[in-house]
């Protein structure tokens, strides 16, 4: 569902992703590791082409999508759902609002049925009693919470995660990683970058050891945790694990 080929990205003379080839099937999970630095975010912005590349191709559903317009860009957007580890929250709206504003603005959803689908979703998320509370009310982990469930209402092929629990008490990280193991088991198409390795090895279909842009290496959880075959991955294991 998602390809790169030769995938480069500089930022002035820093080559920050060095030719990846890369493939997500639908429906798969894939985490991503990798020291800071490495180019993970770079990677995972390229995909949805936050960030342009400076040179190669990125595949979305087959369609190459790196030399569309911004027009024909934002549709594909729309596809692809992401969640940063600041949740951005609109704070003068309401939970539910949060949640309403690209179905109504962009799909041009009527209010009932916008508030239909988005409380289904905060449902999903566990904060169904949360509907008319502002963000700032809220907890990381809710607000992180809302923040999903707000690109999940875009109805998205694909999720796009950038470090979602690095940004929360400890105490939080575990009801944001168990919305993610429970969209995980719906089917949804999904990309981690986390250091949490708990999760990674438990959830993951595939994870993905990047350092230095590139990616080293990639496989099971077991095969990358267990027997890791990189002199760079075992370097980095050691150090996380
Ligand atoms: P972390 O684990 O710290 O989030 P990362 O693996 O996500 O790291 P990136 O954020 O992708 O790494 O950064 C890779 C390199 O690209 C770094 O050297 C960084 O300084 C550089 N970089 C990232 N974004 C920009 C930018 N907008 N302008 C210039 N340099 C950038
Ligand atoms: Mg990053």
């Amino acid at each position: 569902i998602l390809k790169t080929q030769q995938l480069t990205k500089k930022f002035g003379d820093n080559l920050v992703l060095k030719g990846i080839d890369s493939e997500v099937q639908a429906g798969q999970v894939i985490v991503i590791i990798g020291p800071s630095g490495s180019g993970k975010s770079t990677y995972l912005r390229c995909l949805n082409l936050l960030e342009q590349p400076t040179s190669g191709q990125v595949f979305f559903k087959d369609q190459e999508i790196n030399e569309l317009d911004e027009a024909h860009l934002d549709q594909i957007r729309e596809k692809m759902g992401m969640v940063f580890q600041s949740f951005n929250l609109f704070a003068n709206y309401t939970v539910l609002e949060n949640v309403n504003l690209a179905p109504i603005n962009v799909q041009h959803l009527d209010q009932a049925t916008a508030n239909q689908q988005s409380l289904a979703l905060l449902e999903q998320v566990g904060l169904g009693d949360k509907a008319t509370a502002t963000p700032a009310s809220l907890s990381g982990g809710q607000q992180q919470r809302v923040a999903i469930a707000r690109a999940l209402a875009m109805k998205p092929d694909v999720m796009l995660f950038d470090e979602p629990t690095s940004a929360l008490d400890p105490e939080m990280v575990g009801e944001v990683l168990n919305v993610m193991r429970d969209l995980a088991k719906t089917g949804m198409t999904m990309v981690i970058v986390t250091h949490e390795m708990g999760f990674a090895k438990n959830v993951a279909d595939e994870v993905w050891f990047m350092d230095d842009g590139q990616v080293v290496e990639q496989g099971t959880p077991e095969q990358v945790f267990e027997h890791p075959q990189e002199q760079r991955t075992q370097d980095f294991l050691s150090k996380v694990l």
